[in-house]
């Protein structure tokens, strides 16, 4: 694991934001601890959690909120430069239309609160229950192209496409903000 007072280059804040039960916590915790945990337990384990990555030469360290919780006072080093931009993991459960729906509501909330530098990852997760479909690969991709978001499907529990949509959202930030 990673230590906290790691020397690092960027501080990058990020916010897992989406409907109850959508993955957000397992996602969280598939990214940081590849852990994945099948019981459906609410609001439980680490509010946030960190990862150190490399983009180029530049060391990022990545402090990732599980809800739009409040922030803690500094444990990072002094020398970190720390960005305001808001990024957010926006999150939808493809089984279930309802959580899909909400994606507008979401949107502008994070919207409103955000920096004009807003990075946005749109995640479909449950890619691995397929079969009980609800909302198609295209309509992710077209309500992220309509609103200019990234896009994937992910799969926590399969641990597919996790490390990636992170890295997409972190490597965004970076290229806007450095
Ligand atoms: P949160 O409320 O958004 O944080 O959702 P959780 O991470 O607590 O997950 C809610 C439920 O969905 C739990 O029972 C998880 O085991 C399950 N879950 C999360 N991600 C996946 C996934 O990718 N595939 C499947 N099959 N279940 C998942
Ligand atoms: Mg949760």
């Amino acid at each position: 694991t990673e230590s906290f007072d790691e020397e690092c280059d960027y501080l990058f804040k990020a916010v897992l934001i989406g409907d109850s039960a959508v993955g957000k916590s397992n996602l969280l915790s598939r990214f940081a601890k590849n852990e994945f945990c099948l019981e459906s337990k609410p609001t439980i384990g680490v509010e946030f959690a960190y990862r150190n990555i490399r983009v180029g030469d530049k060391l990022i360290k990545a402090q990732i909120w599980d809800t739009a919780g409040q922030e803690r006072a500094g444990s990072e080093p002094s020398q970190v430069r720390t960005t305001r931009g808001a990024s957010a993991l926006l999150v939808y459960d493809i089984t279930r239309k309802s959580t899909f729906e909400s994606l507008k509501k979401w949107l502008k909330e994070v919207r409103e609160f955000g920096s004009r530098e807003l990075v946005v990852v749109l995640v479909g997760n449950k890619s691995d229950l397929a079969q009980y479909r609800e909302v198609n690969l295209e309509d992710g991709r077209s309500l992220a192209q309509l609103e200019d978001l990234s896009f994937m499907e992910t799969s926590a529990k399969e641990n597919l496409n996790v490390e990636e949509a992170f890295l997409q959202m972190i490597t965004r930030i970076y290229q806007l903000s450095c």
